[in-house]
C-alpha cells in the first residue's frame, strides 16, 4: 500500500496532526465506503479544485476525492535502531511506508515539555535522521557480511563490493536517497532492503498560530536543511487544524478574525503527501459520479482503467480523454466532442495529471 508514515520525536505534535487527518477522515467517510477505519490510518481525502469544479458544472450525485493513506509511527526516539523499548516496531513500520512525514517543533511553549529540555528543529531532525542511518547501516552490513559468506562466486563478490560502496555512503552521515546504484542488480538489492532513508521526506514544521502570519527562523532553518536534501517542508499549526475541523463554519470564522490566519496547511499537508508519493489523479466526470482516480506517475490507459474495474483493463479498448481545461471550457463531453479537443487514446497512452477520462471496453 503506499503509506506516508508520520513519524518525530516524542512531543512535537503528531498526534494532534494525526487527530486533526482523523477528523478530516471522518468527516468524509460516508463517501467512502470502501476504505476500512484503522485506529493508526487515516485515509485522507485529497483536496482537489478541479473536482470542485466538476461538481459545480455536473451537480453529480456524488462526489468522490483521491486518498492519501497516513500512518501514525509514534514512539521513534533515540536509541531506536539498537531496539530500545519498543524501537524495532517503529522502526518496521516505517519500513512498510513509502514516504515518512517527519514533524518537527517550531513553537516555543514552556507547559510543552521537549525531550531534549529545548526547542531545536534541526537537532530534532538529526536526533531522528541518526536512528534512521543506524538501521539502515545495520540492514546493510548484515547483507554484506552475509554475500561475503558466498566464497567462490564471482557475483556475490562484485556484489558484496558493491554494498561496501553503499555501507561507507551511509556511515558517512549521507541517506541512501543520495546514493545511486550504478547498475540494475544493485537497483534490485535496494528495493528488497527496503532501507528507511531512502525514503521520500516532507518535513512537517509545526508553528504556533502567530507562525503562520510570520515565518520563525526556527522554519527557515528547517526549510535550509531541506534544502540540501531536496525534501519539500510544509508549515502547519497542528493544534489549530485539529480544533478547527471540530467547529461549525460560524466558529471558524470567528477563529480566524482573532488570529487573522486561515487553515490551510492540513491541505497542503495532504497535498505534498500526494505528490511525494509519485501520485496522479485522473477524472470521471458525469451525472451519477465525479471522481479523481489515482494512478502513480507514468501509468497508462489500460492501467488507469484497472484501477476503476480490472474488467476494464483486461478488456480496454480505448480511452476518450478531455483535458479539465477544456472540459470547463466547454461545459460538457459532448460540447467537447463537437470542439474536437476529445482525443481518442489507445493501450499506450500514459495517463496525465487531471484528464477526464472516459474508458471504453468488452466486457
Ligand atoms: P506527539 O508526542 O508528537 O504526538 O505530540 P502531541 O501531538 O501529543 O503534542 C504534544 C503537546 O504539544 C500537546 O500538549 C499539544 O497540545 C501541544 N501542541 C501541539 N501542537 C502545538 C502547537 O502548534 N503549539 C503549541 N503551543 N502546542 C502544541
Amino acid at each position: 500500500a503506499l503509506d506516508i508514515g508520520i513519524v518525530g520525536l516524542p512531543n512535537v505534535g503528531k498526534s494532534t496532526l494525526f487527530n486533526a487527518l482523523t477528523k478530516a477522515q471522518n468527516a468524509e467517510a460516508a463517501n467512502y465506503p470502501f476504505c476500512t477505519i484503522e485506529p493508526n490510518k487515516a485515509v485522507v481525502p485529497v483536496p482537489d479544485a478541479r473536482v470542485d469544479a466538476l461538481e459545480k458544472l455536473l451537480k453529480p450525485a456524488k462526489t468522490i476525492y483521491a486518498t492519501v493513506n497516513f500512518v501514525d509511527i509514534a514512539g521513534l526516539v533515540r536509541g531506536a535502531s539498537k531496539g530500545e523499548g519498543l524501537g524495532n516496531k517503529f522502526l518496521a513500520n516505517i519500513r512498510e511506508s513509502t514516504a515518512i512525514l517527519h514533524v518537527v517543533r517550531c513553537f516555543e511553549d514552556g507547559d510543552v515539555a521537549h525531550v531534549d529540555g529545548s526547542v531545536d528543529p534541526i537537532r530534532d531532525i538529526e536526533t531522528i535522521e541518526t536512528e534512521l542511518l543506524l538501521a539502515d547501516l545495520q540492514a546493510v552490513e548484515n547483507k554484506l557480511e552475509r554475500t561475503r559468506k558466498q566464497r567462490g562466486d564471482k557475483k556475490a563478490a562484485t556484489l558484496a563490493d558493491q554494498l561496501q560502496v553503499l555501507r561507507d555512503h551511509i556511515a558517512g552521515g549521507e541517506p541512501v536517497a543520495t546514493y545511486t546504484p550504478p547498475n540494475e542488480d544493485m537497483a534490485k538489492q535496494l528495493r528488497e532492503l527496503a532501507l528507511l532513508t531512502a525514503k521520500p521526506v516532507i518535513y512537517c514544521a509545526n508553528v504556533d498560530e502567530g507562525g503562520l502570519t510570520e515565518e520563525p527562523e526556527l522554519v527557515t532553518r528547517v526549510r535550509e536543511h531541506a534544502e540540501t536534501r531536496g525534501a519539500e517542508v510544509v508549515r502547519i499549526c497542528a493544534r489549530m487544524e485539529e480544533e478547527l475541523l471540530g467547529l461549525t463554519e460560524e466558529e471558524q470564522a470567528e477563529y480566524l478574525t482573532e488570529y487573522g490566519v486561515t487553515a490551510g496547511g492540513l491541505e497542503q499537508v495532504i497535498r505534498t503527501g500526494y505528490k511525494t508519493l509519485g501520485l496522479i489523479s485522473f477524472l470521471t466526470a458525469g451525472p451519477k459520479e465525479v471522481r479523481a482516480w489515482t494512478v502513480t506517475r507514468g501509468a497508462r490507459a489500460p492501467q488507469a482503467a484497472g484501477v476503476i474495474h480490472t474488467d476494464f483493463e483486461r478488456g480496454f479498448i480505448r480511452a476518450e480523454v478531455i483535458s479539465f481545461e477544456d472540459y470547463i471550457k466547454y461545459g460538457s463531453e459532448a460540447a467537447c466532442r463537437s470542439a474536437g479537443v476529445l482525443r481518442v487514446e489507445g493501450k499506450d497512452y500514459v495517463v496525465q495529471d487531471g484528464d477526464v477520462v472516459h474508458f471504453l471496453f468488452n466486457v
